[in-house]
Order: C-alpha cells, then sequence, then structure tokens
C-alpha cells in the first residue's frame, strides 16, 4: 500500500516537472550552429536568392548567440539579451512571397518542399539556424543546461519573438499564412497568444493577406472561411491596418501536400476532391466555359442557316428555274439539255 502511493506521487511529480519543463539544450548546439550557418551560405539554394542573401561570420555569429543566454539564470533573460545577435542578422531588405504560420509547423516544412516559391521564417538564415533547436543557460561547464530547460522562463522566447517580429516587418505586397482549422484543444486557428497573432500581424505592413484554412486529413474542421471566428478576428485586425484578407478554405495546394502523404486518406482517394480553388483558376474555367458556349452557339446558328437553305431550295425552286437565278450562286448547276444550253448562252450573250 504504502509502496503504491510512494509510486503515485513520484509520477504526479514526474508530470508535474514534465509540464514545466522541456528537453535540456540540444546536444552539440555549437556544432549544428555552425554547421547550418555555413551549410546555409555555401550549399543551400536560399541563401541564392537576392532577398535571403547574407555573408556573415558563423562563429561570430555563434558567440553572439551564445553571449545571450549562457551562463544566465533563464528567467533574467529578456530579447535585450539578443540584441548583438539580431543586429548581425539584421537586413532591410523586402519579401514579396512570405508565408506565415500558426499550428502545424509539420505542414509547413512539407508545403515549402514543394511550393518552393513561398519564403517562411525558417527559410531565412535566423529561421534555419534556430528552428527545431532547444537551448537555455544553466549551470553545466559550458555555461549550458543539458538536462531540461524551464518553460516558465523560456530563454527560446525572446529570440523568436525577436525573429518573427523582424520577419514580419520584411514582408511587402500580398503575403499568405497557413492556419489550422483542425488546431487542438480546441484552439482557434488564429490562436490567443500565438506569434502569427501577437508578434508577426502587429508588424504587417502588406496591402493583401491571403489566408489558408486548411485541416489535417482526418480531424473534425472546427472553422470555415465563411464561418469562423478566427476569420472574423483576423479581418478586424488586419482592416485596422489597411490590409486586405481573403480566405481560402482547404487550398488545393494544402489538399495536394496532404495527398501525396496520405494518398490513401478518405479525403484524397476521389480525384474530384482535388479542387481548384485560387482565383486564377477559377477565373481560367470561366474563361473556358464562356468559349465553349460561343463556339456550341456558332455551331447551331450554322446547322439551322443550311438546313433552311436546303429547305427552302428544295421547296421554291424547280430545275427550270435556276438558269434565271443569280441568288443561290452556291447551288450545283443542274442538268441542261444541248438546246437549253444554246438559248442559255443566249441570254448570257444579250445580258
Ligand atoms: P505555433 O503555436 O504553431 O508555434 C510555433 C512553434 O513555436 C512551435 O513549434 C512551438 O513549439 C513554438 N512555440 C510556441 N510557443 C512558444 C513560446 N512561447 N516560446 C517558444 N517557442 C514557442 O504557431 P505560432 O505561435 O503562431 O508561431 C508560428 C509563427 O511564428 C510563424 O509564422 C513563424 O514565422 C514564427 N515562429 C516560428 C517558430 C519555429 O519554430 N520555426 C517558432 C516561433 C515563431
Amino acid at each position: 500500500m504504502c509502496r503504491h502511493l510512494v509510486v503515485y506521487i513520484l509520477l504526479v511529480l514526474a508530470s508535474l516537472y514534465r509540464s514545466t519543463h522541456s528537453a535540456g539544450t540540444t546536444p552539440g548546439i555549437k556544432e549544428v550552429f555552425i554547421g547550418r550557418c555555413w551549410q546555409y551560405q555555401s550549399i543551400s539554394e536560399h541563401n541564392k536568392l537576392p532577398e535571403l542573401k547574407v555573408n556573415i561570420n558563423c562563429t561570430k555569429l555563434w558567440l553572439a548567440f551564445y553571449d545571450s543566454f549562457a551562463f544566465k539564470d533563464p528567467c533574467t533573460v529578456g530579447v535585450d539579451d539578443y540584441k548583438t545577435f539580431f543586429d548581425i542578422l539584421y537586413t532591410s531588405r523586402k519579401i514579396k512571397n512570405a508565408l506565415f504560420w500558426s499550428g502545424l509547423h509539420d505542414l509547413v516544412t512539407d508545403f515549402t518542399f514543394i511550393n518552393d516559391d513561398y519564403i517562411v521564417l525558417e527559410d531565412t538564415l535566423t529561421g534555419y539556424l534556430l528552428n527545431n533547436l532547444n537551448w537555455c543557460g544553466g549551470t553545466d561547464a559550458d555555461g549550458l543546461n543539458s538536462t531540461s530547460c524551464s518553460k516558465m522562463c523560456n530563454v527560446m522566447t525572446p529570440a523568436w519573438t525577436l525573429a518573427s517580429s523582424e520577419f514580419a516587418k520584411q514582408a511587402t505586397g500580398v503575403s499568405k499564412v497557413l492556419l489550422n482549422a483542425t488546431r487542438a484543444n480546441n484552439k482557434d486557428a488564429y490562436a490567443d497568444g500565438s506569434f502569427f497573432r501577437t508578434v508577426e500581424m502587429p508588424e504587417l505592413q502588406v496591402d493583401k493577406l491571403v489566408v489558408y484554412l486548411a485541416s489535417s486529413i482526418g480531424k473534425e474542421v472546427r472553422e470555415r472561411c465563411a464561418d469562423s471566428i478566427s476569420m472574423e478576428n483576423i479581418r478586424a485586425d488586419a482592416e485596422a491596418k489597411n490590409i486586405q484578407v481573403e480566405c481560402i478554405d482547404q487550398p488545393s495546394l494544402v489538399l495536394n501536400v496532404y495527398c501525396l502523404k496520405y494518398p490513401k486518406a478518405k479525403e484524397c482517394v476521389n480525384k474530384d476532391n482535388f479542387r481548384s480553388d485560387s482565383n486564377a483558376d477559377k477565373e481560367e474555367a470561366r474563361l473556358w466555359k464562356t468559349v465553349c458556349l460561343i463556339l456550341v452557339a456558332v455551331v447551331a446558328v450554322l446547322i439551322v442557316y443550311i438546313t433552311i437553305s436546303l429547305v427552302h431550295r428544295a421547296v421554291c425552286y424547280k430545275p427550270g428555274d435556276y438558269k434565271y437565278s443569280h441568288s443561290w450562286s452556291f447551288s450545283k448547276k443542274p442538268m441542261l439539255q444541248d438546246d437549253e444550253v444554246e438559248n442559255n448562252n443566249d441570254i448570257e450573250r444579250v445580258v
């Protein structure tokens, strides 16, 4: 009995600890960071795009990042601690096809792998370096905590806040955002407290924001463009900044990515579900429909005209009448007798 009680208390304490702590600093973080930095600049395709191109000393960048939190109590680390690091990364270049997202980290990775003309934060050097890393300061010899990082005093939050805010400031023209209409725990797609809502949206200065309301395969769809609290909130926030908003439910671009991954899913088996719903696609479909209708109308008019002509000719003209008529010039000449030919020639000569 007593043993059971001790095990139970230990389990409760462990789950409490897990809810307040995440994994410790990523093993080999220095090597991963510097390696990613070199990879980005010397191999990756991103660094070939003019708006993303950088030329940065990777060792200097690592030291600026490390100094932001190493040997520090996590509860004292804020955005100011990352200032040197972000000063090195700063760029004023604008990004035309920025894609923001919230609540679907995995989908966005697959989506941008296939649709590579969108630019997400993770395509910039900052996002590329930090994506999926864990870090926090501690009492280990290297000034890091390799065992666990506090969720209450999360030193990654100020870094991602700065990264997200700088990325949003760079966006221009038309930006897109991928939101999750099937978010877990009844969370709204435009979730309270999310980086997209609290950090990126307030910094956006674009002409238009296109919302892709994506639904994970096999999950209950909680929100649709026409009936969604998230869309009401986004429209209110965007319109206050003079940003136009368009919303597309489960765009074909997203469904196609899901269906490549889960080809046997109910939503993917019927090819008709691969809907084409971008405005350009709809416009093209409308144009083709109009062209087809015009063609059908022209063919119908021709058939009626030819039929009337044939009936008219059959009813109104006897073979003898033909030789005095010039109005049906396309009709076949009737066979004439030899003396009629002569008479005919006489008539033509007189004329
Ligand atoms: P989200 O809720 O899906 O969170 C995105 C990621 O941030 C998740 O992987 C999550 O583990 C992590 N995260 C969430 N809250 C955090 C916090 N308080 N501190 C540290 N990490 C936290 O979506 P979101 O919050 O709207 O963030 C996504 C948007 O912000 C994107 O548009 C992206 O540009 C940017 N962003 C990206 C990352 C990333 O991990 N690549 C992290 C933060 C922000």
